[in-house]
């Protein structure tokens, strides 16, 4: 079982076995079936695998960030995963720009970079 993910610094699960990265949490390493696993810091470098812009807040909450960019990001180490990218123009973002990590309250965000 992982540890809670570190607040601060961007990370990727990552067995302890064959040094594979790998997202979501699981319970065994995807690739050797090992059980070593805990988190590792990632490179924070990635691309837009695809995304959507969000036209209509899910809740009342959202509002005021329409519109907003949610990407399937692929990170350099080989995961992919689904996050917010953050302080480009919805309009700007492209498959393939690459981005770069920050954590923002405990969670990862994307930025061009
Ligand atoms: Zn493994």
């Amino acid at each position: 079982m992982l540890p809670a993910r570190p607040a601060d610094v961007f990370s990727l699960p990552r067995c302890g076995d064959c040094g594979a990265f790998h997202f979501y949490p699981k319970p065994a390493c995807p690739e050797c079936g090992g059980a070593k696993l805990d988190w590792a810091a990632a490179s924070g470098g990635g691309s837009v695998y695809s995304f959507s812009v969000v036209h209509r807040a899910p809740s009342p909450a959202f509002k005021e960030q329409l519109p907003y960019v949610v990407a399937i990001v692929k990170t350099d180490e080989g995961p992919h995963l689904l996050s917010r990218v953050v302080g480009v123009a919805p309009e700007a973002v492209k498959i393939g720009m690459r981005l770069r990590a920050r954590m923002e309250d405990g969670r990862p965000v994307f930025e061009a970079g």
